[in-house]
């Protein structure tokens, strides 16, 4: 019997993308798997249950789907209903985020679930590159923060001469350049914006100069390259030197990007309340760091807009990619359908775990959480090591 793949309906508030689009479904049939989709999955994608059913899945309900499915592909992590479905001998694959939701991983463990997270890939794997959903979704992202700066923001991003008189191009600042970050900064050069980055890992000046930004050196050299191409955290003095300087250079902006991550942490605060109240009015922030975690900028709040005393709008959208959702899930169903067929053998799933990609991600496995970095935050005593 082929091992059974299915698509589920995403339950989280907001959630428009899908794991697998129809386009995504051909390698899979090809290497023996049958794919059953969740009725009404891409929905938000605005993908037609009859377009899965034309590239060769079969719809099903959700009850036969969790019943009968091997593994469930998803985008989000499975919430209340969704995760007490899935049962032993299941697979599921996602953004599980399993550095920030331990328990969900124990209680997966504990049902005989295997979790498999898309955001614990190597990164710096050039063979994970097509599974590396982070970055595929980071990019989205990045790119449209810098439409919502322009869109909130009261002018023109490019330098334009009319006859009317002349607009001068926006001066926009990225903090953080990694994917999203990269990706924000040539958007904003096409827009015609004037940009300036900054990053900890002195090895991202020269890719935001190639994009055409300019890179902002402090006075005060930190490198805080960590592991696996990430940024580690600041040491507190670190930190305060960067944010004397940083508030300058913040203060001349008309729009600033924030994307700055550590993972499995709170994001670090880049812009204070200070350094605001010390932009024109008019300027504008997105904070893309923002979730229930906190943000890069003191004043935002996940998934609000709020307007300043001194006329600062601070948008701090909590998930972008799915407000691109066609783009997005099409992205992501090639980065799991890779995952996926990483991991199968003869049709059948075949867990090597000497594998670097396969381990990992692979969270949980025969009854145990199997991740040690996810193990070090179950510890009675490892608290938050
Ligand atoms: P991320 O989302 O974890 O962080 C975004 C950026 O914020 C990073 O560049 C980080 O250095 C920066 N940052 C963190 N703390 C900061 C601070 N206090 N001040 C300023 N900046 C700060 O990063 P990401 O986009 O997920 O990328 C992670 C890594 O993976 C990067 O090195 C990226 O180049 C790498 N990557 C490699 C490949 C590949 O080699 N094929 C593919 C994709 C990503």
């Amino acid at each position: 019997m082929p091992m059974k793949v299915g698509v589920a309906r995403e339950s989280a508030a907001g959630e428009r993308r899908v794991a697998l689009v129809p386009e995504a479904l051909g390698k899979l049939t090809a290497a023996g798997l049958e794919v059953l989709v969740e009725a009404g999955a891409g929905a938000g994608a605005a993908i037609p249950d009859a377009a899965f059913a034309d590239a060769g899945a079969r719809v099903v309900s959700a009850d036969e789907l969790y019943a009968t499915s091997d593994v469930i592909l998803r985008v989000q992590k499975p919430a209340g209903a969704d995760a007490a479905r899935l049962r032993s001998g299941q697979t599921v694959i996602g953004l599980l985020q399993p550095l920030l939701d331990p328990p969900l991983m124990q209680t997966l463990a504990a049902a005989g679930v295997t979790a498999v997270s898309l955001d614990a890939i190597p990164r710096t794997l050039s063979r994970a590159q097509t599974m590396d959903a982070l970055s595929s979704q980071a990019n989205v992202g990045g790119y449209k923060a810098v439409l919502i700066a322009a869109n909130t923001y009261g002018r023109y991003f490019p330098l334009l001469t009319t006859a009317a008189g002349t607009a001068k191009p926006a001066n926009v600042l990225i903090l953080g350049i990694g994917v999203a970050g990269l990706q924000a900064i040539g958007t904003a050069r096409r827009l015609g914006a004037v940009v300036s980055a900054y990053d900890v890992r002195p090895e991202t000046a020269e890719q935001a100069e190639s994009l055409g930004a300019k890179f902002v050196r402090l006075k005060t050299s930190i490198d805080a390259t960590g592991t696996g191409g990430y940024a580690r955290e600041l040491t507190p003095e670190e930190r305060a030197a960067q944010q004397a300087e940083l508030n300058e250079v913040i203060a001349n902006q008309d729009v600033v990007i924030t994307t700055a991550q550590i993972p499995g942490r709170k994001p670090p605060v880049l812009v204070t309340a200070e350094a605001v109240g010390a932009m024109r009015s008019g300027s504008v922030i997105v904070d893309m760091a923002a979730s229930a975690l906190g943000g890069n900028c003191e004043l935002s709040r996940a998934g609000e807009t709020v307007v300043t005393d001194n006329g600062v709008t601070i948008v701090a959208p909590e998930n972008l990619p799915a407000s691109m959702p066609s783009s997005s899930s099409l992205f992501y169903a090639r980065n799991i359908s890779a995952l996926l067929l990483n991991m199968v053998k003869d049709g059948n799933l075949a867990l090597d775990f000497e594998e670097e990609v396969t381990k990992s991600t692979v969270i949980t496995h025969g009854g145990a959480v199997v991740s040690e970095a996810v193990q070090k935050l179950l510890a009675p005593a490892g608290g938050n090591a």
